[in-house]
């Protein structure tokens, strides 16, 4: 059993096929998939996934790139959505963070809704799925002065080094690993899987993006089906098998997000 602790299955890419995306993904034996809102439309796309199809739960929050268009009405939304989290299947606000690689927003902007939007989540007491690219100082000083680690934090796509992801499990987070992990030309993230503990170890598609090698590439496109492949990799690195990988990223999905046991 595995479960994908990060998608975006609102996205285009499955608008053909989103039925047999997900069929497929529940034969490969993935429980539960964690979609999540970018902005606010998607965010209200990921609500109605949730509500539409079993094992789906949504996240809602505004990502870094999209962090100079949020507006007042935008997060009043969202908070409406997740006040009604049961009926609206959400388990956690995201994704948010900072992107320094792209810097689609100015960094200012990115800092000041990131910090913003930690704070609607310790209101609303959902932990929180971050995004950090090439800003893991600022991402991790941010998530510390928020004390978001009250709610919870998962460090989704890890790609920092060995000493961000120290610090990151010092501080209390979970770390998710993604499709980089199986690339050939991965070189320090390999060496970090052995440094998280059990309790604090996700995976993840981030599907439709980042395919896990072999298929990257080959089929640009990923899907959550694919998080087999990451457990694979995973374990290979734990020196375990995928089911163990699989059954306890499935109990840390649980324990991170509190899924209700009548969802
Ligand atoms: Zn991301
Ligand atoms: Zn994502």
């Amino acid at each position: 059993m595995f479960i994908d602790s990060h998608a975006h299955l609102d996205t285009p890419h499955f608008d053909a096929d989103r039925d047999a995306v997900i069929t497929r993904a529940r034969e490969a034996g993935v429980a539960a998939i964690l979609t999540l809102g970018v902005d606010g439309a998607s965010s209200q796309r990921a609500v109605a996934l949730a509500q539409q199809y079993e094992g789906v739960f949504a996240a809602v929050g505004i990502h870094p790139h999209e962090a100079q268009h949020a507006t007042p009405e935008d997060y009043k939304a969202l908070m409406g959505l997740a006040r009604a989290r049961e009926a609206n299947r959400i388990i956690a606000w995201g994704e948010i963070g900072l992107d320094y690689h792209y810097d689609h927003s100015p960094r200012d902007v990115q800092r000041r809704e990131f910090r913003r939007q930690i704070r609607m989540a310790r209101e609303l007491d959902l932990p929180v799925c971050i995004h950090s690219r090439d800003a893991h100082d600022d991402v991790l000083t941010i998530l510390d002065e928020e004390k978001a680690i009250d709610v919870g934090v998962v460090m989704h796509c890890f790609s920092g080094d060995e000493e961000v992801a120290r610090r990151s499990l010092d501080l209390g987070f979970y770390i998710s690993f993604a499709g980089p992990v199986t690339f050939t030309n991965a070189r320090k993230l390999p060496a970090i899987v052995p440094l998280v503990p059990d309790d604090r170890l996700l995976i993840e598609t981030d599907a439709p993006y980042l395919s896990p090698h072999p298929w990257r590439g080959r089929e640009h496109r990923n899907e959550p089906a694919r998080v087999a492949i990451i457990a694979a990799r995973v374990a290979e690195l734990k020196g375990v098998n995928t089911e163990a990988v699989g059954q306890l990223a499935t109990e840390n999905f649980k324990t991170l997000f509190k899924v209700p046991s009548t969802w």
